[in-house]
């Protein structure tokens, strides 16, 4: 479970070092996302004054950690870079695959028999690389991090959007796509576009019903849910100093929500208090010795709208409760107006469960606060209308919380307590109380509530509040109750009101657990037998792609000119399919299935040249792969925007695709497609688009003479003969090109280690 305390060190000792030379060169005090960003240089010489929203740069994260559902691509990946163990400190976390139904006894000894073969699969390829590797049931990956491996002025990466969670702890965290994590693990630096940065100054102090969650709901209000894409939001004032580290991270946590690359704060008392509490004195003394390094210059936080691309200012003693939803993060509506926009907008009032935790709400101190609350309706003899789950975030958590009495006095109440694991939060939920698409409401202290996300139902109304707040509105059973307003009956047929919440920030007696559901792996653990089955439906070992053949490819059939948006949802969806993420030949059958071919605007449905035929876009390309016959796919702007998930990208390479033709990419997925061996190319003239007809060839004519900044020339051959000549873009660099020639980054990384 051991954290790193020699490169804590090491980091600290560059941290000064660096970050003062970084200052020379910027000519100016910097922010703490600055700090950490210029100490974590891959290549330190490269230290000049980055543009921010412009520059690429390379860096060097201390950690990495992966949860079960993207882990298994990444591992299967790993596994072909030919390392011996893995080159920065890693962790896997299983959590995402353990359904919520019955409660956490029997709902683990269900995902253990369900995805016993995935889990083990993890827990072999773990110990196998050095990986430390934490069981089902253990807890959600981010309050693991942050419990154990996360430090002031860190940089980790984590296959998972809230691995921003560790920002609470002072991290620059960022979560990433599994062929990101890969390249780090096998030591490759990892590259970002230097982030804008957002200054948010908070004032005041929490008090009454407001917590830690409400200023999170507040910024997602102002800022939308994408006003923080391309930046690093960083929090700092009094009333920064004044919330608990725990606090820090559920607004870090949630900083996904707004498109944020990733959230931080400055470190301060309350994270030496949390380091201390979670046994990490040697941690806390460490970064008592660079204390000014690991937070922004005086002078920063003085005059923040000299130094942040924008300011917001939260006064904390003014900020009122909020929920935000339904459908979105972003539609924040404080408590006392709920009863007048809930009418307004039909949102149905009863609400049918409270659920409280995951990663972003489940620390001790806001299990205390939403157990102080249901403890007076139990001394009040107040029923709870809704029903109520818990989900805490660690076995930690759990077991210190059982010890103090606060998972009883939720039992008191009939809550079911599930497994620390992520649960209703990404759609795990048997939900036994509705099943079909009725309109009903749920509130939550999860991060997300996007259509479907907790039940599969679109008619889920999801809002998301503080622990407290979920813990009030469960008990009331009433969208528009407001604790600070209204009474409830109690079952004395009398009228009370409930009192504010009381925290503990930290337990007194200090955490406990017996088992944490870590297990170290080996020292050499070169005689690890990794067993995938040949017959698995969830997991396949991948075959290295073919290297190029370094010719010019021509007889290209068109598989798909897909129409409009195409994100990486419409190429590889998720849902259901989470369960193929082990297994590319499985998954790939969802391959482009989303896209809207544009010759009859239907999905899934495209014409086969072979046979003439229209049938889904997986089979006429398995059938074209048969043959031997190489296809092309056309697409509008912004392919491939969304999710990082290199899956995207893996598909249509392995079935057979060898060129994405397009008017512009999201870059993730650009990069994606270069590291998978693909050629992803752009169209020169974006009217060109419109000449590619459904039954069009494509000869890539002078593909021999591939080179950076050099355009390639496609001749069309259409259906009659006749033919256009085209120009395509492309943005490979030499040693991507490499990339290409070799089949994929990941068969040069291999060769390199040969
Ligand atoms: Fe993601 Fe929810 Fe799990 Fe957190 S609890 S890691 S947001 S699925």
């Amino acid at each position: 479970m051991a954290y790193d305390i020699d490169m804590i060190k090491k980091v600290y000792s560059q941290i000064t070092e660096r970050v003062d030379k970084a200052r020379e060169v910027v000519g100016k005090p910097l922010t703490l996302s600055e700090k950490i960003l210029y100490a974590h240089l891959w290549d330190a010489a490269s230290n000049k004054a980055f543009k921010r929203g412009e520059d690429y740069v390379n860096f060097l994260p201390d950690r990495i950690a992966c949860q079960d559902a993207t882990a298994q691509m990444a591992l299967l990946q790993f596994m072909q870079a030919g390392k011996k163990k893995v080159e920065v400190p890693t962790t896997v976390h299983c959590d995402h695959l353990i359904q919520a139904k019955q409660g956490a006894v029997k709902d683990l000894k269900r995902a253990n028999e369900t995805s016993n073969e995935v889990f083990d699969f993890l827990g072999s390829v773990s110990n196998k690389y050095g990986i430390g590797f934490w069981k089902p049931g253990a807890g959600i990956i981010h309050q693991v991090v942050l419990e154990n491996y996360a430090f002031p002025g860190g940089m980790m990466i984590g296959t998972d959007s809230h691995t921003v969670n560790a920002g609470g702890l002072g991290m620059v965290a960022v979560g990433v796509g599994g062929a990101d994590a890969v390249d780090v693990m096998a030591g490759m630096p990892w590259e970002l576009k230097f982030p804008k940065l957002i200054g948010v100054k908070l004032t005041g102090e929490l008090n009454g019903w407001t917590a830690s969650k409400d200023v999170i709901l507040k910024v997602a209000g102002i800022l939308t849910v994408k006003g923080g894409t391309g930046a690093i939001v960083e929090y700092f004032g009094e009333g920064a100093k004044n919330l608990s580290c725990t606090g820090k991270g559920t607004i870090c946590n949630m900083g996904a929500e707004v498109g944020a690359t990733t959230s931080t704060f400055g470190y301060d008392d309350s994270m030496e208090r949390f380091l201390r509490a979670t046994n990490r004195d040697d941690v806390a003394d460490a970064a008592n010795g660079v204390r000014e390094y690991l937070t922004g210059d005086d002078e920063v936080y003085a005059n923040p709208e000299q130094y942040f691309d924008e300011v917001i200012e939260i006064n904390l003693s003014e900020l009122k409760p909020h929920l935000n939803g339904p459908f979105t993060p972003d539609l924040a509506t404080p408590i006392s107006e709920m009863n007048v926009k809930a009418k307004e907008n039909d949102w149905p009032i009863n609400v049918d469960w409270g659920l409280i935790g995951s990663c972003t709400n489940s620390s001790y101190e806001d299990l205390t606060r939403a157990a102080s609350i249901a403890k007076q309706a139990v001394d009040k003899k107040i029923k709870p209308k809704s029903d109520l789950g818990i989900n805490p975030g660690s076995e930690q958590i759990r077991f210190t919380a059982e010890r103090d009495g606060l998972l009883q006095i939720f039992e008191d109440l009939d809550a079911t307590i599930f497994t620390n694991a992520c649960g209703p939060c990404i759609g795990q939920w048997d939900r036994s109380d509705r099943k079909g698409e009725e309109k009903n409401t749920i509130v939550h202290s999860f991060n997300r509530n996007f259509s479907k996300r907790a039940d599969g139902n679109p008619n889920t109304h999801a809002f998301v509040g503080s622990p407290e707040m979920v813990a009030a509105i469960a008990i009331s059973g009433r969208l528009d109750f407001d604790p600070t307003r209204d009474k409830l009956m109690n079952e004395d047929g009398e009228e009370v009101m409930l009192e504010e919440p009381q925290g503990i920030e930290l337990p007194t007696r200090g955490f406990e657990v017996e088992d944490a559901g870590y297990v170290e792996p080996r020292k050499d653990g070169s005689g690890v037998v990794i067993n995938v089955a040949e017959d698995s439906e969830r997991l396949q070992l991948l075959t290295p792609f073919k290297p190029w053949d370094g010719k010019n490819l021509m007889g290209a059939k068109l598989l798909i000119k897909a129409d409009g948006k195409c994100t990486t949802d419409h190429i590889s969806m998720a849902g259901p399919w989470l369960r193929y993420r082990g297994h590319l030949d499985n998954i790939s059958n969802n391959c482009l299935i989303g896209a809207i071919n544009s010759f009859n605007m239907k999905a899934n449905f495209v014409k086969s040249q072979i046979t003439g035929d229209y049938a889904g876009v997986p089979d006429t390309q398995r059938e074209y792969k048969a043959k031997g016959i190489p296809t092309v796919v056309v697409g509008d702007h912004n392919y491939g925007e969304g999710s990082s998930r290199e899956h995207a990208a893996m598909e249509p390479r392995h079935l057979g695709v060898y060129v994405v033709l397009v008017k512009s990419f999201a870059r993730i997925h650009e990069t994606n497609l270069k590291k998978q061996g693909m050629l992803g190319v752009t169209f020169d003239k974006e009217s060109d688009y419109d000449l590619i007809k459904e039954d069009d060839t494509f000869n890539f004519i002078d593909l021999e003479d591939f080179a950076p900044g050099k355009p390639i020339t496609i001749e069309v051959v259409h259906a009659d003969g006749s033919k256009d000549m085209i120009k395509a873009n492309h943005t490979y660099n030499e040693n991507q090109i490499e990339w290409y020639k070799e089949g994929s980054a990941l068969n040069l990384i291999k060769k390199a280690n040969a």
